[in-house]
C-alpha cells in the first residue's frame, strides 16, 4: 500500500482502478524538411492549427454548456493564443524560411514562450505555462495524426491519475465514469482545481513525481477531503474506505436536505452559514445547499479569465446576477484581491518584477495604486447595492490608514454618484478581512473604524507563520491549528464582541469540519464556508451545545502543540458528528 499526499482542491471519496495518464511526449520525428517540401508542409500545418482550433472550439461548447461562461473563457483563451498572427507567423516562417518540420517549429515556438513565462517567476503566470504547454501538445498530435487516450470516451468507472490535467482535458471528464483525479503537479489557482470544484469530482493536485510507481489497473483511492492518495490499500484500508464512500453517498442526498433552514444548536443559539462564491453562477448552487448567504464573493476572479479592462457595467452585471439570486440574503462583495497568485494577464507588467508576490503589490494595495480600478469596482457595488442587502469589504488591510484612504474613496464616490443622480446605496455597511497578523494585533483599533470583520485564515496562516499557502514543500509548516493563529483569532473575537460588531471566518478553516465546534466555542457565530460543506456544518451545528463548544475551546488553550489539536478536535466531532469525514 502507497499513500501519497498532495493539495486537496475537491472534497469527496472514490475508489477505482487507475487509469495513468503520463506526461504525452511526443515523439517529433523528423527536424528539417526538404526545399521542394516547404509549401506542402507550411499547408500541412495550417490544416492541423485548423484542426486543433476545431477541437479547442467543441471544447469551449462542452464547458460552457456543462460549467457555464466563466469556464469556456479558458478555451476562448487557447483560441485566441492559435489564432495570434504573431504567434502564427512565427512558426510558418520557422517552416517557410528555416525549413523546420512543422512539428518542430510549433513544439519549438510554444515551448520557448512557456519558458519564457516560468521564468518571470509569478506563480499565476506559471500556471499558464500549463495552459500553453497544452496547446503545444494540442498541435503535435494533430500534426501527428495521432488521438490521445481519449479522455471524454472513457466508458467504465476509473479514477484518473496523471501528471498534469489541462483544463480542456479536465471540462472533457465524463462525470459517470471518472470517479476522481490526482495530479502531480498543479496548486489551488490552477485552472485544473477550479474546474474540478465546479465539476464536484474528488481531486488532488500537486502530489509530485508518482505516476512511476503506477502502471494502471490498480485499485485505487482518492480521498479529496484529505489530500491523499492511496494505491494498492491493504484489505482494511479498503474496507474503510468503501464504508466511508458509501455512507458518503447516502449522508450527500440527506444532508442536502438537511441545507434547508436556519442551523440552531440544541441549546438554541443560531449560527449563520454562508457560501463563498467566485463566479456568479455559483450563487445558484449556494441558494441550492442552503447557504445563508454570500460570505464571501472573491471579485477579483471577474479579471481572470479576461485580458480587458472590466467597465462599470461588467461589474454591476455580476453583482446583480448575485445579490437577485440570493433574495434577501446578506452578499458580502469583497473588492479585487489581486496580485500575488491572481494576476490576469493584461496586468502583469505591473506585478512582474515583485522579488515575493505574496509581500508585494496585493489585494488593497493594488486599488489604492490604481483608484480609477477601484473607482469602478466601488460605483458598481454602491449601484447594485440598491438590489438586496449588500456589504462591502476591503481585503488584505494592514493599516489604519489604508482602511481610512479605502473608506474616503467611498465617500467619493458616493459623492460622484449623488452628483450624477444616479440611482445608489449610500449606507452599504463597510467591513474588512483580517487577513495579515497586523489587523488581527490592532483588531480593537479597526473595530471603532468598521461594521464588521471577516477572519481570512488562509492569509492569516500562511503571514503568521511564513508559509506559502500554495506552495506543497511548506505544507507541512502551514498549521491552521498551531496556537498562534488561534490566538490571533481569539484576539479578534474579543476585539468584535467588545465593539459590538459581527465577525465571521470565511477562510478555509471554517469550511473543515473538525474546526467548526472549536469557533463556535471561540464565539463566532457567522462562518463563510465552500458552498459544499454548508449543508454538513448545518447539520454538525444542530448536533451541538454552546456550552460543549465552550469546553473544547477552553480546552485546546491548554495545549501547546498543533498536531495534538488537531487529534483532540477529531475526537472530539465523533460526539457531534460520528460520520463526518475529517
Ligand atoms: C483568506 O485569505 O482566508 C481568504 C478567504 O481570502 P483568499 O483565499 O481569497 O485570499
Ligand atoms: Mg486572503
Amino acid at each position: 500500500m502507497l499513500v501519497k499526499r498532495g493539495i486537496a482542491v475537491s472534497p469527496g471519496i472514490a475508489i477505482g482502478p487507475a487509469l495513468v495518464l503520463g506526461a504525452d511526449v511526443f515523439r517529433i520525428p523528423q527536424r528539417f524538411v526538404s526545399v521542394d517540401a516547404v509549401d506542402s508542409e507550411v499547408d500541412r500545418l495550417r490544416v492541423a492549427m485548423q484542426a486543433a482550433c476545431d477541437e479547442i472550439e467543441h471544447n469551449e461548447q462542452l464547458a460552457r454548456e456543462h460549467l457555464g461562461e466563466q469556464y469556456s473563457g479558458i478555451f476562448a483563451a487557447h483560441l485566441q493564443l492559435l489564432r495570434d498572427p504573431k504567434l502564427v507567423g512565427e512558426i510558418e516562417g520557422l517552416v517557410s524560411n528555416r525549413h523546420y518540420s512543422p512539428e518542430y517549429a510549433s513544439s519549438f515556438v510554444l515551448k520557448r514562450y512557456a519558458r519564457q513565462l516560468q521564468n518571470l517567476g509569478n506563480k499565476y503566470l506559471a500556471e499558464r505555462v500549463h495552459d500553453l504547454l497544452d496547446l503545444e501538445r494540442n498541435l503535435t498530435r494533430h500534426l501527428l495524426g495521432e488521438r490521445r487516450g481519449e479522455l471524454e470516451h472513457i466508458n467504465q468507472s476509473v479514477i484518473v491519475l496523471a501528471h498534469n490535467l489541462t483544463p480542456s482535458e479536465t471540462a472533457s471528464l465524463n462525470r459517470n465514469f471518472v470517479q476522481a483525479f490526482a495530479t502531480e503537479v498543479g496548486g489551488h489557482t490552477s485552472h485544473t482545481a477550479i474546474l474540478a470544484g465546479a465539476l464536484e469530482i474528488p481531486a488532488i493536485v500537486g502530489i509530485g513525481a508518482f505516476l512511476n510507481e503506477v502502471s494502471g489497473g490498480e485499485m485505487v483511492i482518492v480521498d479529496g477531503n484529505q489530500g491523499e492518495v492511496i494505491i494498492e490499500p491493504d484489505e482494511a484500508t479498503l474496507a474503510e474506505y468503501r464504508e466511508a464512500e458509501q455512507e458518503a453517498t447516502t449522508k450527500r442526498a440527506k444532508l442536502r436536505s438537511q441545507g434547508v433552514g436556519e442551523a440552531i444548536t440544541k441549546d438554541g443559539v443560531r449560527i449563520h452559514i454562508s457560501g463563498n462564491i467566485e463566479f456568479p453562477e455559483e450563487a445558484e448552487h449556494c441558494l441550492e445547499l442552503g447557504a445563508d448567504g454570500i460570505g464571501l464573493y472573491r471579485t477579483e476572479f471577474l479579471y481572470m479569465e479576461s485580458n480587458a479592462e472590466r467597465t462599470e457595467d461588467e461589474h454591476f452585471q455580476a453583482y446583480c446576477q448575485v445579490i437577485r439570486t440570493m433574495g434577501d440574503r446578506p452578499v458580502v462583495i469583497r473588492t479585487l484581491d489581486l496580485g500575488a497568485d491572481k494576476v490576469p494577464g493584461m496586468m502583469k507588467d505591473v506585478f512582474s518584477d515583485a522579488t515575493n508576490p505574496e509581500l508585494g503589490l496585493r489585494s488593497i494595495r493594488v486599488c489604492l495604486a490604481d483608484l480609477k480600478l477601484f473607482r469602478t469596482q466601488l460605483r458598481a457595488i454602491l449601484r447594485a447595492a440598491v438590489e438586496g442587502d449588500v456589504r462591502v469589504m476591503f481585503p488584505l488591510v494592514a493599516s489604519l490608514t489604508e482602511l481610512r484612504q479605502a473608506r474616503m474613496l467611498l465617500r467619493d464616490v458616493v459623492e460622484d454618484l449623488e452628483d450624477q443622480g444616479i440611482p445608489f446605496r449610500r449606507d452599504v455597511p463597510v467591513g474588512m478581512m483580517v487577513e495579515v497578523p497586523a489587523a488581527a494585533i490592532r483588531a480593537e483599533e479597526f473595530a471603532r473604524e468598521v461594521d464588521f470583520f471577516s477572519i481570512g485564515t488562509n492569509d492569516l496562516i500562511q503571514y503568521t507563520l511564513a508559509a506559502d499557502r500554495s506552495d506543497p514543500a511548506v505544507a507541512k509548516y502551514y498549521n491552521t491549528a498551531d496556537p498562534a493563529i488561534l490566538k490571533l483569532i481569539r484576539m479578534v473575537v474579543t476585539a468584535a464582541a467588545d465593539a459590538r460588531i459581527p465577525v465571521t471566518v470565511c477562510g478555509q478553516m471554517s469550511s473543515d469540519i473538525k474546526f467548526v465546534p472549536l469557533l463556535i466555542g471561540m464565539g463566532l457565530r457567522h462562518l463563510s464556508v465552500t458552498p459544499q460543506a454548508v449543508p454538513v456544518l448545518k447539520d454538525l451545528v444542530r448536533n451541538m451545545t454552546i456550552s460543549q463548544a465552550e469546553e473544547i475551546a477552553t480546552r485546546v488553550a491548554d495545549f501547546e502543540i498543533a498536531r495534538d489539536i488537531e487529534s483532540y478536535l477529531r475526537g472530539e466531532l465523533k460526539k457531534f458528528s460520528p460520520d463526518a469525514a475529517v
